[in-house]
């Protein structure tokens, strides 16, 4: 359907649209409303090229594809009145803050406590805690069940709930028979369709939230948000999008950072964004400023990858983990640049 910057076309730029759609096998069919006629297109309109033809022409605003790939997470769907709530906070109208280790370490379940509640003193509504993990190394530590049991035993403690990475349909009934709350899909893993799908169908009926990673490569933000919609078309809508920087990374950073996307999903979708700086960056010492950039940027939240003592943790935790020091003055200067950024704009002054 295309969309004209105009309340209406003239005959001439109709004759415009009708070429261009009929080289595709498509016709153009006026749909006259009360202020604005809106066009649309008969025929198969998802040529990406005929649709990029068509936004090319000045008099077209926007051109609205009725077969969108993500149809539920699109923006102009109904869902978009949708909210999802984590810990307490409903995301858009709070920065939501997650944070807790990359990796419990089943030996040593106190740097896991003691980290929840340093985190939850520093303000966060939410841990994540890696119970299993996707190594590149296959002789690398690749997680623990028995981390499991600490993980909820965290929660518990802490009264917050929890987020950890499932990768299989084993670890996904693992993780849902112990009552984690929000199940994180990684960045290997974000294109696995058949998880997904398979995620999808878990956490129907039940309030169990997503956390979806962006994929590892620069893919395309419909690509991200198409995964998004193979969770929801089961009908649990609580999904997260999760910028965490792609490949090839920045030279001097673990991945390439991407929170600058943030604006971009919010214009196609109505899902919260929150998103990963810990992953983006791959080093405690940047970590803040991508985090505040991500709050610029228009992120309704973050999930950072903190350490009561980051030199005794796993995975990335000695690398990339902020202290709770760290992290409660970095949710300061967060919550405080999220309540500007939703303040009303100052008027232009009057010259
Ligand atoms: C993680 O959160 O520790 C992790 C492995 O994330 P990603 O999938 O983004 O690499
Ligand atoms: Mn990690």
């Amino acid at each position: 359907m295309i969309l004209p910057k105009n309340n209406r076309l003239t005959e001439v730029e109709v004759a415009e649209l009708t070429v261009i759609v009929a080289e595709f096998g498509c016709r153009i069919q006026p749909i006259v409303g009360d202020v604005r006629t809106i066009y649309a297109i008969v025929g198969d309109e998802r040529h990406e090229l005929m649709i990029s033809r068509l936004e090319g022409l000045a008099f077209v605003d926007r051109v609205d594809t009725i077969q969108s790939p993500h149809k539920l997470m699109d923006i102009k769907s109904d869902l978009a009145r949708h909210r999802v709530k984590v810990g307490g906070v409903t995301l858009g109208d709070e920065l939501l803050v997650m944070a807790g280790l990359c990796t419990i370490d089943p030996k040593n379940p106190n740097y896991f406590y003691e980290t929840a509640h340093a985190v939850k003193e520093a303000g966060a509504h939410a841990l994540r805690g890696g119970v299993w993990k996707p190594r590149t190394n296959p002789y690398a530590f690749q997680g623990d069940n028995r981390s499991l049991d600490i993980l909820m035993e965290g929660s518990r403690r802490t009264g917050l709930p929890v987020d950890t990475e499932v990768m299989d349909e084993e670890q996904l009934r693992l993780a849902l028979g112990a009552g984690v709350q929000i199940l994180q899909i990684g960045a290997r893993n974000a294109l696995n369709y058949s998880l997904l799908r398979q995620v999808g169908k878990a956490i129907a009926g039940r309030e169990t939230a997503v956390l979806l990673k962006r994929g590892m490569h620069l893919g395309t933000l419909s690509e991200f948000i198409s995964a998004a919609e193979y969770i929801v078309n089961f009908g649990n809508p609580n999904v997260i999008l999760c910028p965490r920087g792609t490949q090839p990374g920045l030279d001097g950073y673990r991945n390439h950072p991407d929170e600058s996307i943030t604006p971009l999903l919010k214009e196609r979708t109505w899902a919260p964004v929150v998103v990963d700086p810990s992953h983006s960056v791959g080093k405690a010492t940047y970590v803040p400023a991508c985090a505040l950039a991500a709050v610029a940027y228009g992120a309704d939240g973050l999930c950072i990858e903190a350490h009561i003592s980051p030199s005794h943790g796993l995975g990335d935790d000695p690398k990339q983990a902020i202290t709770p020091k760290v992290l409660a003055e970095l949710i300061t200067r967060a919550k405080a640049l999220h309540a500007l950024r939703r303040s009303p704009k100052p008027s232009a002054p009057v010259s």
